[in-house]
């Protein structure tokens, strides 16, 4: 198999919550809704336990975490609060989960702003500030970019909307477990435990107290009515499991992948001609690095690039052919983001994997280029 490069897409179950979830599929088996026997009462005894453990992580009330299937579902559920009349606030910088929900609501009546990011994928504070109308009822702006690694300034979008009266549902799926993120404006926030070395299928949202969601599930009315469906358990627990992991571990793994990263950026620019890095200098997700490669085309030089796995941007978008509206967002020319490849590090990839990486990448780069130009 290749070397795994591609940890904003998903990342590989961490052994450790492997063994922590296993009982849960056969001898903790039972329906926390079955509080009628032993069985149920274990189940829901250990949900109420892995709730408070997720909401210690993010420093939140245990009642202020709700469980879904994922971070796309959480952000429909999020979304949900909008209504005809309603005014909301995003950017094109946003996971498709955002962007496909919006689109639909403004075919109904809600009235939608995109904001601009910067040539680095950020949202200016006082762009946010300048977009606020009297009907505004949320903003929805991402903690973490999954394809350029850009980290928003959420604190200080949350404040500007907490001052204004209004909600602030942050998608936090590519931040949560890799950096420390500001909650404390945060309204509302969506996750997903798969890009956090949890299950896939099972993920998350805050929605702080005295915010009535609106479910999208209707049905048994579980997770207190927000979310219908029995809850799945050996997911709960795993994603607890892999958020504690991520507190005792995350920082010290951010400094590794950021070290690690640099390495790849300052070697790629030096040695390939006609590479240029994508997205912001700073303040950017550790093990995060885009790059433009002139006069060729990402998926050439990923097909030249056997031994590894990576992509061009985001996974839900990879059977798409056109080019990423993130880069075409922050201004990267078409031409550019068609030649853009990125490079997801994580706890498995070594010094190894990034002296091999850059070795191939100077191989190939300028032997496609001559093909293509034959
Ligand atoms: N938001 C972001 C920023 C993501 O990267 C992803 C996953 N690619 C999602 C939402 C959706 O997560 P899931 O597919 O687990 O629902």
């Amino acid at each position: 198999m290749p070397v795994y490069m591609d940890h904003h897409a998903t990342t590989p179950v961490d052994p450790r919550v492997v063994e922590t979830m296993l009982p849960y599929f056969t001898e903790f088996f039972g329906n926390p809704a079955s509080l009628t026997h032993a069985y149920g009462k274990r189940a829901a005894i250990d949900v109420e336990d892995a709730r408070g453990v997720i909401a210690k992580f993010f420093g939140v009330a245990q009642n202020e975490i709700y469980f879904t299937a994922g971070a796309t579902e959480s952000n429909n559920i999020a979304l949900n609060l909008l209504g005809p009349g309603d005014h909301a606030i995003s950017s094109a910088m946003e996971h498709k989960s955002i962007l496909v929900p919006l689109q639909r609501l403004g075919k109904h009546g809600v009235e939608v702003t995109m904001l601009t990011p910067d040539a680095e994928g950020f949202i200016d504070p006082e762009e946010l500030r300048g977009a606020i109308r009297p009907n505004t009822k949320l903003v929805s702006i991402e903690a973490a970019n999954g394809e350029i690694g850009t980290l928003q300034p959420i604190g200080e979008l949350g404040a500007i909307c907490r001052e204004r009266g209004v909600l602030f549902h942050s998608d936090i799926t590519q931040g949560a477990g890799k950096v420390p993120l500001d909650l404390t404006n945060v309204d509302l926030a969506a996750f997903s435990a798969h890009k956090l070395y949890g299950p896939k299928g099972i993920g998350g949202m805050i929605v702080r107290r005295g915010i009535r969601i609106e479910p999208v599930m209707l049905g048994g009315g579980q997770e207190k009515g927000a979310r219908s469906g029995t809850v799945n358990v050996p997911g709960v627990i795993g994603m607890a499991r892999a958020f504690w992991f991520r507190d005792k571990e995350m920082a010290a793994e951010g400094e590794r992948l950021t070290l690690l990263r640099n390495e790849l950026w300052d070697r790629v620019v030096a040695e390939v001609p006609g590479a240029f890095v994508n997205g912001p200098r700073e303040r950017r997700l550790p093990g995060n690095l885009n790059v433009a490669f002139e006069r060729v085309e990402s998926d050439a030089v990923m097909l030249a690039l056997r031994h590894f796995a990576l992509s061009s941007g985001s996974a839900c978008s990879s059977g798409d052919r056109s080019a990423s509206p993130v880069l075409l967002a922050i201004g990267v020319a078409e031409e550019l983001a068609y030649g853009s490849l990125r490079f997801g590090l994580g706890k498995s990839n070594t010094a190894d994997h990034v002296a091999l990486l850059v070795d191939d990448l100077k191989r190939n780069i300028p032997r496609l280029r001559e093909i293509s130009a034959a």
